[in-house]
């Protein structure tokens, strides 16, 4: 089969690679559609160390070729969805309710990591009863491949953000994450939506997602803006949709005291995070930061399918590109550079 590969660092291209056969528990599904992420461009440049000729990608949707002796509930055939991130579900961390960090911090991410990802003609998903849900009859493949990734860590930013209903939030960074944790914010109650973002275009898709006011951090001092729009109060939560040490110091600015400050970003540069000591409340104000990678599981992505499913929200406006399977270095290239106004480039097989 055809795969698109980190060859070394910096380097990818097509190889091809037997048809992996499935575990007791596993499935091998043949995708339909997929997405690339920014994190497979970080993948490429080295965030995780050396990988030869791994399989990337890890959003996809597909249908079911072969199943494992045990799988119990998905069958030859069946269309799903598969989380990105597919944990160990018999770890000690997925039983004390980490699931993502099954084995070890971020262990929960496998596709692309410690096993071969997504873009293949050919994937294996590990306990797949656990990690893959149906997606309901009305919900096109082009949609739910969303579920994967971007809407799990867009609603987990929103939902760690702890918003009261009726509460404040500012959500930095509208990429997709970020537009999605707007869009969440929006559907869990929040009062007063504030994103920071500077490409019109986001700004735009961020109020279609349900942000009331965009700020334009070229615009003027970000604190002094979502300080002047919550008259001089700050907010109930905080999201860092980014990964940027200068956003999180930002982050606890904006915090009243017992705000929630909700990481979703990747953190790639320097040795230390540093948090504004005095804004921080001396580290008594209670400014919680909460982190977190994007939860796993079928439970998991079945609410998220019910959100696709129920019309709650529509995440295709986010697909700016659509690439065959076989023109993937161009969709990395273009997600790299994010020329021409990528947000997301979807997959065809
Ligand atoms: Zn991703």
């Amino acid at each position: 089969m055809k795969a698109f590969v980190m060859k070394r660092i910096g380097e990818v291209g097509f190889m091809d690679k037997p048809v992996p056969e499935p575990g007791p528990n596993d499935a091998l599904i043949r995708p339909t559609k997929g997405l690339v992420c920014t994190s497979d461009i970080h993948t490429v440049h080295g965030a995780i160390g050396e990988r030869k000729d791994l399989t990337l990608g890890h959003e996809a949707v597909g249908i079911v070729e072969k199943v494992g002796e045990l799988v119990k509930d998905f069958k030859p055939g069946d269309r799903v969805a598969v989380g990105a991130i597919t944990p160990d579900w018999g770890s000690l961390e997925a039983q004390a309710g980490h699931s993502s960090q099954s084995g070890g911090p971020l262990g929960g991410w496998q596709f692309a990591n410690v096993r071969d990802g997504t873009f293949a003609e050919y994937f294996i998903v590990n306990e797949a009863d656990a990690n893959m849900a149906h997606i309901p009859e009305g919900v096109s493949d082009e949609v739910a491949v969303y579920t994967a990734d971007m809407m799990s860590t867009g609603f987990m930013a929103a939902e760690n953000a702890q918003i009261p209903s009726g509460g404040t939030v500012a959500i930095f960074a509208q990429g997709p994450v970020g537009l999605m944790a707007t869009a969440a914010a929006r559907l869990l109650g929040a009062g007063l939506i504030i994103a920071v973002e500077s490409v019109p275009a986001r700004q735009e898709l961020s109020k279609k997602y349900g942000a009331d006011v965009v700020v334009d951090f070229t615009k003027g001092d970000v604190v002094e803006q979502i300080m002047e729009l919550t008259n001089g109060e700050g907010v109930d939560a905080a999201i860092d949709a980014l990964g940027d040490t200068k956003v999180l110091a930002d982050c606890v600015r904006v915090a009243k005291p017992g705000a929630k400050i909700s990481n979703a970003g990747y953190y790639g540069k320097g040795e230390y995070v540093s948090i504004p000591r005095e804004e921080w409340g001396v580290g008594m104000a209670e400014k919680d930061i909460v982190t977190g990678l994007c939860p796993g599981g079928r439970l998991r992505m079945e609410r998220m399918l019910r959100l696709l499913e129920n019309g709650r929200i529509d995440p295709t406006p986010m697909t700016t590109h659509t690439f065959d399977f076989d023109e993937l270095e161009e969709a990395f290239r273009l997600m790299e550079t994010k020329e021409d106004g990528i947000i997301k480039p979807l997959i065809v097989f």
